[in-house]
């Protein structure tokens, strides 16, 4: 058998040079490690047959290269490629320990854990689920008193163990938090595509060294690709400016915060009565409150309704100025131009369309700010970390609570940012899951089209009914996963390990560039994408035109009511006429063309030919709702009369209560937006799953819609 090389590492003290002892007993040989002064300790011994070298490396904390012996270390790790790697860590000091045990897992190197000095840690009474430790951590964990030599027979079977198992093993990929996840996924695909010292160490480690300002790492960059060693320099030195304008502090202090956050977790889950790291003492004290089984969530709701309070009470004004100011434009602009195409363009697709869009620029912002303190706090990933247990129970991870709520889940929100956020689940499926479901979520463009609904049909329970409807969004999403993971996506759930950072108290400043920066997304999205969508739906509901003669008799009779006697009488034939004319002329259109022959079907559910078309309209972006319905229904498709949409709808007798309630169960699940199948297409990599979000989640919306209204006509209005 070829013989195996075992390195051993660990923090000074851990007590390393009594394992080795214990291992190898005499068969010792000490020398030089090349070029620097550092000793480096060698040993034999034999286990099974097989023939073991054991490496003494040098007793660190860290990896990084504040040292000689760091470096040393992770070079020897790194090109010398050991078949196994022993940690042994002080049972009785398990989170300091374990910061070492972290950055090796992110290495990605093959380790076995030694839990030494455990005689010590149960002296102090620590408990230590070493089975449990091993799930979260998935590695082999072993415990030892090594000055006993009681353990060292179990350490030598799991080290041939995991070296005759020869499974690749994968980085621990951590989440560093927004700000750092996005860049190291750039810096990885360059590293990837570029080749860049990828034959020495693993893609992400190096450019976490990039991020971590590693001089060895960047030294051996620039020797080795110039160019591409200055591209990644840029890309950590942007990410660092912006930190320190953001939170005045650094890549590494944020690095290091969440390896410590995912120690903290994997320790409160496994160790019973555990010492503590002093700078993580006061989060500890908090969140014995804030993360209290019963106490907790009660301030969770607290904290949710608090959002949803500020949210809409500081917005409400604004809003109201910008819609008054739009309806003002669009009706300045109305006179300012001749009646024809281009007046119709210009009011009903460019400025009703982004202006009811720009119009909850506000309350957006309101909301963004929240969630920016909320998140720059440490406060989300509390939230994450209470409702694990029971997205658990829907084969879900606590982390896709983020996903969720950055979807919509609490307030506005939106599905492509909810879908990048899935990105820090570990496992495929569960990630799968997540993203397929988050899109459920009542995003900041559905809202206004909810409350629009309600407003109109449930005026006195407005806020009950909108929470009510934020629930199901939940509910719904959570059963679809369970589904989800039932069927297409079984598999096993993986332990939770959320990075819990600590608490901080955010920067005004960066709470306003976080804010700032969502915000700005979203304008920039009615800028683009809806000004777009808009103009194509007027289109699309403008052409072709009436044939001549139709227009002509359409006209005749607009004329026969003009001239009857004025009154009351003249007033409602005129109105009449008109209607009838826009109705004709819509239903002439590419759009009206498409509504009607959807209603069909669609009236099922109670949905009638103009708002299928608003709703094919919203499949581009779901703000284009409302701004369609508002050309569909407003009288006059010209701007002659601006009459607010709730009250042609709330004066319209075809539409019921009942109506409503269908239409908004279908607006909350069916086909995401096109931005959001997009970046499902880029996630998942398959158009396969684009189809399916878009046929399974609007089939499942009419099926609910369909429900609703036939058992809502059987028992009431029937
Ligand atoms: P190193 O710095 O990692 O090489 O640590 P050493 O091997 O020199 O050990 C440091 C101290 O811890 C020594 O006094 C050891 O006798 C002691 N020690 C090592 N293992 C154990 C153990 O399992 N239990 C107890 N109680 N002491 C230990
Ligand atoms: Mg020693």
């Amino acid at each position: 058998m070829t013989p195996v090389v075992v390195a051993l590492a660990g923090n000074p003290n851990a007590g390393k040079t009594t394992l080795f002892n214990a291992l190898t007993g005499a068969r010792q040989h000490v020398g030089n490690y090349p070029g620097v002064t550092v000793e480096k300790k060698e040993g034999v011994c034999r286990h099974q047959g097989q023939s073991i070298t054991v490496v003494d490396l040098p007793g660190t904390y860290s990896l990084t290269a504040y040292s000689v012996e760091e470096v040393v270390a992770r070079e020897f790790l790194l090109r010398d490629q050991p078949d196994a790697i022993v940690n042994i860590v002080d049972a009785a000091n398990l989170e300091r320990n374990l910061y070492l045990t972290c950055q090796l897992l992110e290495m990605g190197v093959p380790v076995i854990l030694a839990l030494n000095m455990v005689d010590v840690a149960e002296d102090r009474g620590i408990v230590i689920d070493h089975a449990r430790l091993a799930e979260l951590l998935r590695l082999p964990v072993v415990p030892l008193v090594a000055r006993h030599g009681r353990g060292t027979k179990e350490l030598l079977d799991a080290i041939v163990a995991l070296v005759a198992e020869k499974r690749p093993w994968q980085p621990l990929r951590l989440s560093y938090g927004e700000d750092l996840d996005g860049i190291l996924l750039e810096m990885e695909a360059l590293i990837q595509e570029r080749g860049f010292l990828t034959d020495t160490y693993p893609i992400r480690w190096t450019a976490l060294k990039y991020l971590e300002n590693d001089e060895p790492v960047m030294d051996a960059g620039r020797r080795h690709d110039p160019a591409t060693a200055q591209e990644l320099e840029t890309l950590a030195r942007r990410v660092s400016d912006h930190l320190r304008q953001t939170l005045e502090t650094d890549a590494e202090a944020i690095i290091a915060d969440h390896r410590y956050g995912f120690i903290k977790s994997v320790v409160r889950q496994a160790v019973s009565r555990r010492p503590r790291i002093d700078r993580l003492y006061a989060s500890d004290r908090i969140d014995r409150v804030l993360t209290h089984r019963v106490v907790g969530p009660l301030c969770m709701v607290a904290v949710l309704y608090g959002l949803y309070l500020f949210t809409f009470t500081v917005s409400e004004a604004p809003v109201a100025w910008l819609a008054d100011f739009f309806s003002w434009l669009g009706g300045t602009v109305a006179a300012l131009l001749p009646p024809g195409p281009l007046r119709s363009l210009v009011v009903s697709g460019v400025i009703d369309g982004v202006g009811g869009v720009l119009g909850f620029v506000p309350l957006i912002l309101c909301m963004f700010f929240g969630l920016a303190f909320l998140e720059d706090s440490g406060y989300l990933a509390r939230v994450a970390f209470m409702m694990d247990r029971i997205f658990r129970l829907f084969g879900l991870h606590g982390s896709s609570v983020m996903a969720y709520i950055m979807s919509g889940g609490i307030a506005g929100g939106c599905a492509v940012p909810g879908v990048l956020a899935t990105r820090t689940l570990r496992s495929p499926k569960e990630r799968m899951a997540t993203l397929l479901t988050a899109p459920f979520m009542n995003c900041g463009a559905k809202v206004p089209v909810l409350a629009l609904f309600v407003g109109i049909f449930f005026p006195a329970q407005q806020a009950q009914i909108l929470l009510l409807l934020t629930l199901l969004a939940w509910l719904v999403a959570l059963v679809v996963a369970k589904v989800l993971r039932l069927t297409v996506l079984r598999g096993a759930p993986t332990p939770f390990v959320m990075e819990l950072p600590p608490y901080r108290l955010p920067t005004v400043k960066g709470l306003l560039i976080h804010t700032w920066e969502r915000t700005w997304q979203y304008i920039r999205k009615a800028g683009t994408i809806i000004l777009g969508f808009s103009i194509l739906m007027w289109a699309m509901m403008t052409y072709p035109q009436l044939p001549a003669e139709q227009l002509a008799q359409l006209a005749a009779q607009e004329q026969a009511a003009a001239a009857l006697p004025a009154g009351p009488e003249r007033a409602a034939a005129v109105a009449d006429a008109a209607a009838a004319r826009n109705e004709a002329a819509l239903r002439y259109s590419i759009a009206g063309r498409i509504g009607t022959g959807l209603e069909q079907v669609s009236q099922w559910a109670g949905i009638d030919w103009r708002t299928n078309v608003a709703l094919l309209g919203g499949v581009a972006a779901k703000e284009i709702i409302i701004s369609t319905l508002g050309t569909v229904y407003s009288l006059g498709a010209e701007v002659d009369d601006h009459t607010a949409l709730d009250e042609v709808l709330a004066a319209d007798p075809a539409w019921t209560p009942l109506r409503a309630l269908a239409l908004v169960l279908f607006i909350m699940f069916y086909s995401p937006c096109v931005a959001t199948l997009v970046c499902i297409r880029k996630e998942t990599g398959s158009w396969g799953w684009v189809l399916f979000s878009m046929t399974c989640n609007t089939l499942f919306a009419f099926g609910f819609a369909v429900t609703v209204y036939q058992a809502g006509r059987l028992f009431f209005a029937g």
